[in-house]
């Protein structure tokens, strides 16, 4: 038995095994049963045959394309695909440790990477690139093979109590609540976000331990008191049989609301909620969260994994159209392919795919060749995927959004683009509708420039999670800086309001896509600045309608005037938990 304290952020007391979720690499560690090792080893052995044919194909297509030498380079992650250093030891951690393959594939990685930093060679510190693309290729397809992390949660026998290195709102809002029953953090002092997400779901939750992500084992016996912000692991019979006597019962539990309908703030102001996805499949879960439409499609996803063909203009108008027509006359906004200079020296087909394996904040961290730049830079490819947008949307409400768009000049640029490939379209008889066109707003330069942006566009999408790290220079990826990442930042907060006032003036609509929106705190001050239109991670929708229905837009305007006279993050805060607890207080007096 082993006791830490950190601190009690959310009353109440959970008891359960130990679910183990590590956000730092975006894998889930989780226990498995007796036949779980089995069914693990066999889809990690699936995973390893599909990413053989998968690297098998590249190499020939390459060698066809660019000659034997480039080929080479896939030959070199065949052998560390076949390697028992790898895909052995993935294969020995789940036997030894009951785990989930995806997490024992990360640990080899890990262990794998170690062994390559230790050597001074540089051809061998060139190799480790190789193994991070071999390991992100075997999850992926482990990923495809068994579903995401909601569906894996399924598989546990018990409910359990979450413990994290961190929990960032867009990985709550993935979880089946009625399943877990509390959660400690390593991470957090007062942090806001985590404090007032686990009283808005009312579930006991201690945070600023540390280290419990590391202490705890996947499966362990955990108690967490959210009074005294104890947790005790391993805890003898008679501690688990008081706990359990004390385990509360939690308050809502965060499931996909069968309502859908319209929405709106307390005192009537209409919201309108979207989601953001990466595939058309993932059209069913964001409308059984009750999403109004789809605010943000990354396209480059679509590429992953497909045949090399796969951005050919027939496929795309096929998958686009497809997606309009699934989501049955609600709006759809495409974003044309956001990937980045890194990937353009490898085939579009194999660039997106580092798109997918890159953890989000490592992803959007290069400030190269990548959104609109790239289409620019490769108009074939651009007016290819434009042809295909415009096609598809003659089958419903599609909107083409443009990716990190830093000026005027680019935005021109673009649609002389798209007004060439309507013409193409149109000289081979296909008729072509009108389509709104919009920018992201991501980028500082486009922020400040807003007011003459939103005369070259029909709408504008905040992207939150690019532009909070560009106008703080805030590598996310740096630990010794990642801490300054602040949404709350007054220079962030201004840029918000300069942008919604831009587009107010110039009468176009303006939503906000990053991960902000589906923290409940900031979403509230969101709507305080005076945004009315949302996309996020489906799972983030319930619980965001949920905030949305219970905060008066009134008071936020109020609140969000007096936070833009603040200073520093800290009084932000504190102000903003100060005015939200009071009114917790109110509602629920
Ligand atoms: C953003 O930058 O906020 C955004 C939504 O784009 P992505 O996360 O795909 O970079
Ligand atoms: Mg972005």
């Amino acid at each position: 038995m082993e006791r830490l304290t950190g601190i009690g952020v959310s009353p109440g007391v959970a008891v359960g095994p130990a679910l183990v979720a590590i956000q730092r690499t975006q894998v889930l560690r989780f226990p498995v049963g007796p036949d779980g090792v089995a069914r693990e080893l066999s889809a990690l052995e699936r995973a390893r045959q599909r990413s053989h044919s998968q690297l098998e194909q590249i190499r020939r297509r390459i060698a066809a394309a660019r000659g034997a030498d480039l080929a080479a380079i896939f030959d070199a992650q065949l052998l560390m695909l076949d390697d028992p250093i790898l895909v052995g030891r993935a294969a020995a951690v789940v036997r030894n440790e009951r785990v989930n393959a995806e997490w024992a594939v990360q640990r080899a990685l890990d262990e794998a990477a170690a062994v390559f930093d230790d050597i001074d060679d540089p051809y061998l510190h060139e190799r480790k690139g190789d193994l991070h693309d071999v390991a992100g290729r075997l999850r992926m397809n482990l990923r495809e093979d068994k579903g995401g992390a909601r569906d894996r949660l399924q598989d546990l026998d018990a409910p359990c109590v979450l413990i994290a290195d961190e929990l960032t709102p867009s990985v709550v809002a993935q979880l089946d609540w009625t399943r877990i029953k509390g959660f400690a953090t390593d991470a957090g002092s007062r942090t806001y976000h985590t404090a007032i997400l686990a009283r808005s779901l009312g579930v006991p939750a201690v945070v600023g331990l540390h280290d419990v992500s590391r202490r705890v084992p996947p499966g362990a016996s955990v108690i967490i008191d959210g009074e005294t912000g104890d947790v005790v692991i391993d805890p003898t019979p008679a501690l688990w049989q008081e706990a359990e006597g004390r385990a509360t019962v939690s308050r809502f539990a965060i499931v996909a609301p069968e309502e859908s309908g319209p929405l709106q703030t307390m005192d009537g102001h209409p919201i309108v909620l979207h989601a953001n996805i990466e595939r058309s499949d993932d059209v069913p879960s964001a409308l059984g969260a009750g999403a109004q439409g789809i605010g943000l499609y990354r396209s480059e996803f679509m590429l992953v994994g497909g045949p090399p063909d796969m951005a050919a203009e027939d496929e795309q108008y096929h998958v686009y159209r497809q997606l309009v027509e699934r989501m049955e006359g609600r709006p759809v906004t495409i974003r044309t392919f956001d990937v980045d200079e890194r990937q353009l020296a490898r085939p579009l087909v194999d660039a997106a795919l580092d798109a997918r394996w890159f953890p989000e904040p490592q992803r959007s961290g290069h400030a190269g060749l990548r959104g609109v730049r790239f289409g620019l830079a490769q108009p074939r490819i651009f007016k290819t995927q434009l042809r295909a947008l415009l096609r598809a949307a003659a089958h419903g409400p599609l909107r083409i959004m443009f990716p990190f768009v830093s000026s005027v000049q680019e935005v021109r640029d673009a649609r002389t683009l798209l007004l060439e490939a309507r013409q193409e379209l149109t000289s081979r008889g296909i008729a072509v509708p009108e389509v709104p066109v919009g920018i992201m707003i991501e980028v500082p330069s486009a922020a400040f420039t807003a007011s003459l942006l939103a005369r070259e566009a029909d709408f504008f999408t905040i992207g939150t999670n690019d532009l909070i790290q560009y106008t703080l220079a805030v590598d996310r990826t740096d630990d010794r800086v990642s801490n300054r990442y602040e949404p709350l930042h007054p220079a962030v907060l201004r840029l918000l309001r300069q942008v919604r006032r831009a587009a107010t003036h110039e009468g176009i609509p303006v939503s906000v896509c990053g991960e902000m929106a589906s923290d409940p705190l900031l979403l509230k001050l969101l709507i305080g600045c005076g945004l009315r239109e949302f996309s996020m991670t489906p799972g983030a929708i319930p619980m965001a309608r949920r905030v949305v229905r219970e905060t008066s837009a009134r008071q936020m305007v109020r609140v969000a005037t007096r936070v833009l006279t603040l200073g520093t993050v800290e009084e932000i805060e504190r102000y903003l938990e100060d005015e939200i607890a009071k009114n917790e207080v109110g509602s629920e007096g």
